[in-house]
């Protein structure tokens, strides 16, 4: 695509805005005034509107209801002390996305709409940012394919959404975890390492039977042996062993390349910790807690930044942590916290003016 592309814009009447408490949000419920859409057809992309948040009129034959082409990308949005308005890494989400759109046989977005579009939308419903501590703007684009045919073939049109929500503190409880031994969440050659909505429709019964059993999610594990390591729900992972930061590696293809994960890294590196990207296994860790060595377990997400891990269970062996003693992930959090929330230095190009 050469031209710019025309982004046509219709306001909403009135801002919903003066009707909800911002102080005290529950994550993902409230939806800001406006969003954005775009349809593709015949090779390219169209129509590209910015409008008042609004349902959606679907055929029942909607090819994305019936055989799962979808994928989204989940962002934050901040404010700094003067107002100021920022997305965090939104280039990294809109590289991962067209990597979702091209494992799903689905047409990538242009950067016009994915970005530019996601920063006038944004413009538009500024005022819907918090400004408190811990507070942002989850923005969640998503695609998923819109023909009305049954054939079982990819999708002719497609349908690009940005939708934003406001979100107060996740207040992350420290979790109690299950290494999974059953059910596989990815193997190599399949759609592990993409956000695409059937990876997350697979996950949920794995997750229901560690919650009726008195956990909070389930740790995947290699779909061979299992026990590899691979993450904990939709969280990367990560292991404080004997001073050493230790994160499953991409290689495999099974593991989502979270941007939070890669920051974390980047954060770990300054603060001169030994970061290791590599396979590790269920036995290592379960050995390396029988020797005293394992001193903070933890995921990391957009959507939590980070969570602590105070129980991991494998086989009937409860590991335990104590999230108090926690250093290094709680300074790490702090660090990421700052940089998002404008109270450093942005020296990575991380925060993206709005
Ligand atoms: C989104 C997601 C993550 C975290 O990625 P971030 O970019 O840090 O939000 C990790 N695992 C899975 C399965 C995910 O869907």
């Amino acid at each position: 695509m050469t031209e710019a592309l025309a982004i046509s814009v219709t306001k909403a009447e009135r801002s919903k805005l003066q009707d909800i408490n911002l102080e005290n949000i529950p994550f993902g419920k409230y939806f800001t005034d406006h969003m954005l859409e775009a349809d593709y057809e015949n090779g390219e992309w169209k129509s590209v509107e910015i409008k008042p948040y609004q349902p959606l009129l679907l055929e029942p034959s909607l090819a994305a209801l019936h055989y799962g082409q979808a994928i989204f990308e989940g962002i934050k949005a901040y404010k700094d002390e003067e107002g100021n308005a920022f997305i965090f890494r939104p280039v990294d989400n809109f590289k991962r996305f067209n990597k979702s759109a091209e494992r799903m046989n689905m047409p990538v977005v242009p950067e016009e709409i994915f970005l530019e579009g996601m920063r006038q939308l944004i413009d538009l419903d500024r005022s819907w940012i918090p400004a408190k501590n811990e507070h942002s703007l989850y923005i969640r684009p998503f695609m998923f394919s819109s023909d009305a045919m049954l054939g079982v073939r990819p999708s002719e049109t497609y349908k690009f959404i940005i939708i934003l929500s406001p979100t107060g503190p996740y207040y992350a409880q420290p979790m109690k975890i299950l290494v999974e031994e059953s059910y596989t969440r990815a193997a190599p050659g399949g759609v592990g390492f993409s956000k695409n909505a059937g990876n997350y429709g697979g996950s949920m019964l794995a997750a229901s039977q560690a919650r009726k059993a008195g956990y909070d999610q389930v740790l995947w594990t290699d779909a061979f042996e299992h026990k590899w390591l691979q993450e904990v729900g939709m969280m990367n992972v990560f292991f404080m062993i004997d001073g050493v930061a230790v994160t499953p590696s991409l290689e495999e293809g099974t593991i989502l390349e979270g941007v939070t994960r890669a920051s974390v890294m980047t954060g770990l590196k300054e603060m001169g910790i030994k970061v290791e990207e590599r396979k590790i296994s269920i036995d290592e860790v379960v050995e390396a807690y029988k020797a005293g060595k394992v001193k903070e377990v933890f995921g990391t997400g957009t959507a939590a930044v980070i969570a602590p891990i105070r129980e991991l269970n494998y086989k009937g062996f409860a590991m335990e942590f104590d999230p108090a003693t926690f250093t290094v992930s709680t300074n790490v959090k702090k660090w990421l916290s700052d940089i998002r929330e404008g109270r450093v230095a942005d020296n990575h190009d991380w925060m993206w003016k709005v």
